[in-house]
């Protein structure tokens, strides 16, 4: 199980963040990423403009 972000192709447009649903993401200077709050939902990837966020749940 893993949940990544390649920060050089993020925009820090906020999107994933609004959408997370468990509030596991917050926007600082990068998106940081809670893995105690994160489920894997996959929602935060499927939201992102440029593919940034890959979640890989097994
Ligand atoms: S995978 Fe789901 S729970 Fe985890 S950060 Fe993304 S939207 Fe939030
Ligand atoms: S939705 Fe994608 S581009 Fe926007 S802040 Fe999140 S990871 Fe970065």
């Amino acid at each position: 199980m893993a949940w990544s972000i390649n920060s050089k192709l993020c925009l820090r447009c906020g999107g994933c963040v609004s959408v997370c649903p468990t509030a596991a993401l917050e926007l600082r200077d990068n998106i940081v990423h809670d893995m105690a709050l994160c489920t894997l939902c996959g929602v935060c990837a499927k939201a992102c403009p440029v593919e940034a966020i890959k979640v890989i749940k097994q």
